[in-house]
């Protein structure tokens, strides 16, 4: 289900379809996304749909997360980002300050629509990517038609990104406050 769009530097790759029936959220958006002008995007719209594992779970990207090692071993991605969905009822405990004490990964950040920005597994961030790589993760939220509107928007912004300085410089210009929240969220990840 690997999909590769361009070629060259910097390797981008985006995956979607993590657990459970998120694919239901999540897939379509990244087959609809556009190739890059530079560099080469990878995409894995669907990479399980069995049984939800959570991706902080140790044995996610061992077991249904496979696929996604292995483009990574594969391909070297500079940038990497998950797409995952949720429902409102879990916004409280995914932005939840504590989130860092209590679930080991620093808390989501909402952009705006419900969309929230956040880190992804240390599992896979410490283990699979350098300090330099940019490794995002986006919650949509579901049946809120503005959040899918707004990551359409994102994903073309990140899928044109060259170094992780890019997408601060977006965020700078577009959501300060949540620009220096996910500078810091970064900075505590490697302190862990
Ligand atoms: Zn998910």
């Amino acid at each position: 289900m690997l999909r590769v769009y361009g070629s060259g530097f910097p390797v981008r790759l985006f995956v979607a379809g993590m657990h459970g029936d998120e694919w239901r959220d999540t897939s379509q958006l990244l087959l609809d996304v556009n190739p890059p002008k530079t560099g080469t995007l990878a995409v894995i719209p669907m990479v399980d749909d069995g049984k939800y594992v959570s991706t902080l779970d140790e044995n996610y990207y061992s077991v249904s997360g496979s696929p996604i090692l292995e483009a990574i071993e594969r391909l070297h991605p500079e940038v990497y980002l998950e797409l995952h969905s949720y429902a409102k009822e879990n916004y409280a405990r995914l932005t939840d300050d504590d989130r860092l004490s209590k679930a080991g990964v620093p808390a989501y950040n909402e952009l705006k629509s419900g969309l929230l920005l956040g880190s992804v597994s240390p599992y896979i961030r410490l283990g699979f990517f350098s300090m330099e790589s940019l490794c995002i993760s986006f919650e949509i939220q579901r049946s809120n038609e503005q959040s899918y509107q707004f990551v359409v928007e994102l994903l073309e912004v990140v899928s044109e990104c060259k170094t992780r300085y890019d997408f601060v410089l977006y965020l700078l210009e577009n959501f300060p406050k949540q620009a220096i929240k996910a500078i810091e969220n970064y900075r505590k990840f490697y302190v862990l």
